[in-house]
């Protein structure tokens, strides 16, 4: 049976646990990165702020003493306290007038970051560039209140190169961890895969020999009480009952037809192989239509399981039995000579003879009235028995053999047994008789 449908199955549940497992780890690993960068990038910048209030809070009053030396000595300060690559106090005309670069008090600053920080009441933080020196910088500014009027603005730069750097770190720190958190959702996607699909495939099989023909021994593991194992207990009895109906006589609850065929040659070729003996006996009942025609249909039937399960108590437990067809049975008996097969023939002849069989004598027809009061009855069968031996070369030989001495024994009078070697055995059938007496021996 081909399993590229089951196959397709694995790869799709591969494939989809991979994506599922990969967008989970990407979308949170980029989440957590992008966050984690901001919110460093954040701090730093509220850092700065404060670093930049706390400057303007106290040149206050060197700036309005013109008191040089301090205002060189806070921003000093300034610049050992942080990751700043500039401090400056610049007046409200734009004058630097005090800078941590010394040569550079007294020079003009008119760029636009300036101009805003000129103009804003508040601290201002300016949004991130790059430096010449390719260092990511902010621009952090403040103004210099004295009385609610503005004499100058403290504008320090602050470098992020660290934090970009710790952030690219932890990235990295999150792509291997998400390399590693997909490479182990790939391994759990085929386990996960093989998990479901291997019950699958054991199904898939299952009935691949099922649609073949073969029902016995076709039974799958089902562990635990998940939807597969449901599923497989399900199918296991649908192949119980599936077998039953396809190898089992409805009527009587013995072998069918198709598996008597099956054990048949199963038998025969192992007896061939092992050089072991092999019996198979054809059962037929003795006049039978006549209960049918008397009692009807339905006495009939019963009379029939009756017979089989007399057949089936009377063989051995390696034995066979089956229904041939009709009124006929088969025991096929491995291992078994012909002078034993004749023995269990007999045994079989004599239990069926000696058996009571309690007619039920409702709704039967009214002319029937002797048969009606008188409940137990009895029957007889003719068995033949074919054994396996020269020049039987094949089951269908063996059947035929089996049936001609069947045959015989029904031409010798019935209820009796009619063996390859040696002449039949059996009750003497009494002379002259009609067949509805012979059928019918009543006891008291
Ligand atoms: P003989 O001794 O020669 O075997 O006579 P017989 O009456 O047993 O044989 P015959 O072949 O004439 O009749 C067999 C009868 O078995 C006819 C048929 O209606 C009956 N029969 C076959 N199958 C069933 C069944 O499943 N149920 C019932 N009730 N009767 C069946
Ligand atoms: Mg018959
Ligand atoms: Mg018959």
């Amino acid at each position: 049976m081909r399993l590229s449908g089951n196959c397709k199955i694995r790869c799709k549940l591969i494939l989809l646990t991979t994506a599922l497992v990969t967008a989970a780890h990407l979308s949170t690993g980029f989440f957590i990165a992008a966050h984690t960068d901001r919110a460093l990038h954040n701090e730093q910048d509220h850092q700065a702020s404060a670093t930049a209030k706390n400057l303007a809070r106290l040149c206050a009053a060197p700036l309005l003493d013109e008191d040089l030396l301090a205002l060189r000595d806070l921003i000093r300060s300034t610049m050992e306290q942080g990751r700043f690559t500039r401090a400056m106090i610049i007046d409200n005309d734009g004058k630097v007038l005090m800078h941590n670069d010394i040569a550079l008090v007294g020079y003009m600053v008119a760029d636009h970051r300036f101009r805003l920080a000129a103009i804003s009441a508040t601290p201002l933080i300016s949004p991130h560039y790059y430096d010449k020196t390719g260092d990511l910088i902010a621009d952090v500014s403040a103004p210099v209140m004295v009385a609610d009027k503005r004499i100058a603005t403290v504008m320090i730069s602050c470098s992020h190169q660290a934090i970009s750097a710790a952030a690219a770190d932890l990235r990295r720190h999150i792509l291997t961890i998400m390399a590693i958190g997909i490479a182990a959702g790939i391994v759990c996607a085929v386990l996960l895969a093989a998990y479901i699909t291997a019950p699958l495939r054991e199904l898939i099989h299952s009935a691949g020999v099922i649609a073949e023909g073969t029902f016995t021994g076709v039974r799958l593991p089902a562990k635990g009480n998940d939807e597969i194992a449901i599923l497989t207990r399900t199918f296991n009895k649908m192949i119980e009952k599936i077998e039953r109906m396809v190898c089992t006589d409805l009527l009587t609850g013995v072998a069918n037809r198709l598996m008597f065929q099956r054990r048949l040659t199963e038998e025969f070729s192992r007896s061939l192989r092992h050089q072991r003996p092999l019996a198979l006996l054809m059962i037929d009942v003795d006049y039978f239509k006549a209960v049918n025609d008397l009692h009807g249909h339905q006495v009939g039937d019963s009379v029939l399981q009756e017979i089989a399960s007399l057949l089936s108590r009377s063989v051995r437990a390696g034995d066979f039995v089956a229904r041939y067809g009709g009124e006929e049975f088969a025991v096929i008996a491995p291992d078994t000579g012909a002078p034993t097969a004749a023995i269990l023939a007999e045994r079989i002849r004599h239990n069926v003879a000696e058996h009571p069989f309690p007619i039920k004598t409702a709704g039967a027809a009214p002319g029937l009235a002797r048969l009606l009061n008188n409940p137990i009855h009895r029957l007889t069968v003719s068995v033949g028995v074919a054994n396996l031996a020269e020049p039987i070369d094949s089951e269908d030989k063996l059947i035929e053999t089996a049936d001609l001495l069947l045959l015989a024994a029904k031409r010798d009078g019935r209820n009796r047994v009619s063996a390859a070697a040696g002449p039949a055995t059996g009750a003497t059938p009494p002379p002259g008789t009609e067949a509805q007496d012979r059928l019918f021996p009543t006891t008291s």
